[in-house]
């Protein structure tokens, strides 16, 4: 039996009443957070700080770093600034300027989300969804913009830190049903966010219901994107609408539609408590497929092992690996990332030791602006060193499975590191990614 809990949330302003905070933590540590939970968002609740992390272990703990902001997730000058800033007390206007100056540095908008992926529909933007690959509509229900905690490595920060320019959401179903109505080959629409299993049932109701008309018969899979599985499983469990939002899978699953839970799990450790797997079991009785997806990323799951025992811990539990992907371009970048030879060799060293059914996860994937770009891993051709390269998903379907070769770069942490290998200037998909207009 789990107890009902008592939902508390923690930010900036009150994560000194975190009692473990002053039992294991340092007076720099403390101020780390501070200065650094000034420019990223920092929000965590009761069940990650009594239940995720491994506070004997900390400051090394994975689950405390991806919920605790730490000193080095911001380059050293930006931290003196803040915390000088801050010691001087200057004016909040001024610390505002000071502090946006520097989200505006840490490329708040990646794989160009903002201006290239929003659909038009009679001569008007879409706003709250964005269509990149044929077959998927993202949708940012407007009232899902939160999450039960913040991950430090997110590249959905800016949506949290209240800049309506970078927000992408909408509180209206109508305009995306009547888009999905003229694209009969979309067959999935996605609910992403934040995690739109913040919302009450009551609410993801009234965004789902419309996805279910008869006449959308073309859509096959409903997926949620979310954290709350592993952030919060009393929402499967006894929260006070637990019951509504199982209801709700199961009248999506009656109406005929797979429903997919893509659960966001970066280390084997969420999957400890008892409190997630019986989230899990309940959530599966519902008829509903989870599966899963994480970047990889130093500090947190870095190792072979990590993955290896994560995927197997997911199969053991019913769950479905899904994908690994490599931490985006922005925010704390510097802090996260792995390089991409290295990233793959953590793949390719975890997915030699899982079985079959485990190897249903795909990656380690890039979400670059062309498209999901899989690194297949270095080989050498006619005496050159390259590393091999393919598209999951292209913004042009045309690309996907053409596999494509960079020079072997082991520092390379992103696309725009890699250079075309065999003494090409470009790569195949880069003429055709400037000249359409259509892309756009
Ligand atoms: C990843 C992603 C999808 C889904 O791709 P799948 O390979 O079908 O999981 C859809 N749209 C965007 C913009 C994405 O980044
Ligand atoms: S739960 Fe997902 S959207 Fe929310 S902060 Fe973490 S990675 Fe970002």
């Amino acid at each position: 039996m789990i107890e009902t809990q008592d939902y508390k949330v923690y930010s900036l302003h009150n994560f000194d009443q975190i009692p473990q905070i002053n039992q294991y933590l340092n007076a720099d540590q403390i101020r780390a957070i501070e200065v650094v939970g000034h420019v990223l968002p920092f929000k965590v609740n009761n069940y990650v700080i009594d239940e995720l992390i491994n506070w004997e272990n900390v400051p090394h703990d994975p689950l405390f770093i991806l919920t605790f902001p730490q000193k080095d997730m911001l380059e050293k000058e930006h931290y003196e600034l803040v915390d000088q800033a801050l010691k001087n007390e200057i004016p909040l206007s001024d610390l505002r300027k000071i502090v946006n100056d520097i989200r505006t540095e840490l490329n708040p908008n990646p794989a160009g989300q903002q201006d290239h992926n929003v659909p038009i529909m009679d001569g008007q933007r879409l706003h709250g969804v964005q269509h990149k690959y044929d077959q998927t509509l993202l949708f940012f229900p407007s009232h899902g913009q939160t999450c039960h905690a913040y991950c430090t490595f997110c590249f959905r920060w800016p949506q949290f830190i209240g800049d309506k320019n970078l927000k992408f959401a909408q509180n209206e179903t109508s305009d995306a049903v009547k888009y999905l109505k003229r694209h009969p080959k979309i067959t999935d629409i996605l609910f992403t966010g934040g995690d739109p299993m913040t919302m009450t049932a009551s609410r993801l109701k009234a965004y789902i219901e419309p996805f279910l008309d008869p006449e959308l018969e073309h859509i096959q899979t409903i997926r949620i994107g979310t954290k709350s599985l592993s952030y919060w499983p009393y929402r499967y469990i006894n929260d006070k609408d637990s019951e509504g939002i199982l209801e709700l899978f199961e009248r999506i699953v009656k109406a005929g539609k797979h429903l997919a839970f893509m659960a966001h799990l970066n280390h084997p450790a969420e999957l400890k408590t008892e409190a997630v797997k019986i989230a899990i079991k309940n959530i599966k009785k519902a008829g509903v497929e989870i599966r899963t997806q994480s970047p990889i990323m130093n500090h947190i799951n870095n190792k072979a092992w990590i993955w290896r025992d994560m995927w197997n811990t997911q199969v053991k539990l019913g769950l479905i690996p899904y994908y690994m992907f490599i931490a985006r371009d922005t925010g704390a970048q510097h802090y996260f990332s792995v390089p991409l030879v290295k990233a793959w060799q953590i793949y390719k060293d975890a997915y030699r030791q899982v079985s079959g059914i485990a190897r249903t996860v795909r990656g380690p994937s890039m979400s670059a602006h062309p498209g999901k770009i899989e690194i297949v891993g270095p080989t050498t051709i006619d005496g050159d060193e390259v590393l091999t390269l393919n598209f999951i998903q292209g913004r042009n379907s045309d690309w996907v499975k053409r596999p494509f070769f960079a020079e072997y770069d082991e520092k390379a942490k992103w696309l725009d590191d890699l250079k075309p290998a065999f003494g090409k200037n470009k790569f195949f998909f880069e003429t055709e990614l400037i000249d359409d207009v259509k892309l756009n």
